[in-house]
């Protein structure tokens, strides 16, 4: 499984510094919870991490490999890094099985066969198995997002990013979503996790990570900075959050 090494991280657009010297690591196995306020720069964040968006300065290190550096393999890197947005990003026109196994047959130039056992099982990952046939239309927004999950999965990923994943859901298709997050996180998966799910980070994260205003403000184990927090600005966005 992954590591993540960020050291003082910088991203501006124009004359906007919306991340402004960002320093974390997660570790092999560790599922990393970043929650703050709207603005914060936890989506950059997340983008800088698989390099959706460029760094204006400093780095970013996957598994030893500096993604910032202008000779990394950026594509190989990246294969091994899973991202679920919050608007799930499935192809609407094409069935949950070709959703899931078309990356799968392009990027990695699986067989036809490998790619479907793979899907199979990633689909039965997130429960959904039934719905293998079916278009993305026709699920509802939990289930979209499952098989998302399922389609990231399907890569093999090393480490997995969620921005989000539940904030588009209804609040009764939530649950689903977290319990599949949650096993994962069970099995072993690195992941960093961009939530508003309280119970979720308290209950599952070994760290999480407070940002406001482009800057880490507080990281620590859920029990220090969502129960105890040190920090007033933790504490006057956990008392709207929680
Ligand atoms: P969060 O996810 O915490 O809500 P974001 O990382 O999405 O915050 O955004 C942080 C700030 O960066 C916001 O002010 C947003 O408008 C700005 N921003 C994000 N992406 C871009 C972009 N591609 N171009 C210009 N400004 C951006
Ligand atoms: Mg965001």
């Amino acid at each position: 499984m992954s590591t993540v090494e960020i050291r003082n991280l910088h991203k501006s657009f124009g004359k906007l510094e919306v991340l402004k010297g960002i320093d974390f690591t997660v570790e092999s196995g560790q599922v990393v919870c970043v929650i703050g306020p709207s603005g914060s720069g936890k989506s950059t964040l997340l983008r800088c991490v698989n390099l959706l968006e460029q760094p204006t300065s400093g780095t970013v290190v996957v598994d030893g490999i500096d993604l910032t550096d202008p000779d990394a393999d950026i594509d190989a890197a990246r294969r091994h890094i899973g991202m679920v947005f919050q608007q799930f990003n499935l192809f609407p026109h094409l069935t949950v099985r070709r959703n899931v196994t078309i990356a799968q047959e392009r990027v990695l130039k699986r067989s036809k066969g490998e790619c479907d056992h793979v899907a199979r099982e990633n689909l039965e990952k997130v429960g959904l198995i039934d719905k293998i046939a079916a278009y993305p239309p026709q699920l509802s927004g939990g289930q979209q997002q499952r098989v998302a999950i399922a389609r990231a999965l399907a890569m093999n990923p090393s480490l997995m990013l969620f921005d989000e994943p539940t904030s588009a859901l209804d609040p009764e298709l939530v649950g689903d979503v977290l319990s599949v997050m949650r096993k994962l996180a069970e099995d072993g998966m690195t992941m960093l996790v961009v939530t508003h799910e309280m119970g979720f980070a308290r209950e599952v994260a070994d760290r999480v990570v407070f940002m406001d205003g482009g800057v880490i403000v507080e990281d620590g184990p859920p029990e220090q900075v969502i129960a105890d927090p040190q920090h007033e600005r933790t504490r006057e966005f956990l008392s709207r959050v929680l």
